[in-house]
């Protein structure tokens, strides 16, 4: 995701990462909707209905870090961001590579969180929960519950990974960072797993249909589709295609994201020839909002 964390972990932990991944991909091909095998946690009263069946309780959620003031993770919200360990992926940029072993436990207990959350409601406008992967924790719901009943917002950033679960969530969320990584034929080489450009349009697909549900209601829904922009993951033709493909399929707001070397693995594992691309070319006046960062 975007957003850096800072953790006590250290990039020795990389050859975990890297088997705890695949273990992530399998699970992230067994995506069928459920949130995985766990207990039922308290029921949290949101008026959204009870949380899927399997969903577990906030305090399994093993929490990497948290950010206590953001202005940065979702646009015009002051926000604590909360980040959340494991990501079957393994994209070569990664900015939180410490992050992505879905094996790992976690740095700081829900119980804190949910404590700091408690003493700062009235002064944060809502909570985003960053990863990692956040929908590869199935108490994820459970914990969005309890900050929508804090009466905070509910931002989340996601890669897609798990589209049938990010549709049972949104519902429940207010703003989504989606990432779309790049054209079809380059994912595989960005993420380092198959199936994830299928995952991420699927998951737009959601993304832009709450939109469409919720405009005009007193609960309307926003996001941000988002692309990191690294030479060998995108060039400028792939990046004129994809803004053609966003703009077709409805997208309204496109971020671009240039690639900053800050936090990643040293060296890289693939992807260290990057080059300068050019914005010049892209059709800007397909979208609402076009942001370059
Ligand atoms: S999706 Fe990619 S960038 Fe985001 S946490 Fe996973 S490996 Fe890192």
């Amino acid at each position: 995701m975007g957003a850096r964390v800072a953790t006590a972990r250290d990039a020795s932990t990389d050859a975990r990462a890297d088997a705890g991944a695949d273990a992530g991909a399998r699970d992230a091909s067994a995506d069928a909707g459920a949130w995985g095998a766990a207990s039922a946690g308290p029921v949290v009263s949101t008026g959204l209905g009870r949380p899927p069946r399997h969903a577990a309780s906030a305090d399994r959620l093993r929490v990497a870090g948290m950010t206590r003031m953001s202005t940065v993770d979702w646009p015009d919200h002051l926000v604590a961001t909360v980040f959340l360990q494991g990501c079957p992926w393994d994209c070569f940029y990664c900015h939180n590579p410490a992050l992505i072993d879905p094996r790992a436990d976690g740095a700081l207990p829900w119980a804190q969180v949910r404590t700091f959350l408690h003493s700062r409601q009235g002064l944060l406008d809502g909570v985003v929960f960053s990863g990692g992967e956040p929908t590869m924790q199935p108490g994820l719901v459970a914990a969005v519950d309890e900050v929508r009943a804090l009466g905070l917002g509910v931002g989340l950033h996601t890669g897609g990974a798990y589209p049938a679960r990010l549709e049972q969530l949104l519902p429940r969320v207010d703003w989504v960072g989606l990432d779309v990584k790049s054209t079809p034929e380059r994912y595989q080489a960005v993420i380092g797993r198959p199936g994830g450009s299928e995952r991420a349009w699927r998951a737009l697909e959601s993304v832009l249909a709450e939109h469409e549900r919720r405009a005009g209601t007193d609960r309307p829904f926003d996001y941000e589709v988002r692309t990191t922009v690294h030479s060998d993951a995108i060039d400028e033709r792939g990046l004129c295609e994809l803004g053609e493909s966003l703009a077709d399929a409805g997208v309204r707001t496109w971020a671009l994201q240039r690639f900053r070397s800050t936090g990643v693995r040293d060296p890289m594992p693939r992807g260290t020839e990057g080059r300068r691309v050019s914005f010049d070319a892209l059709p800007r006046d397909r979208f609402a909002r076009m942001v370059i960062r």
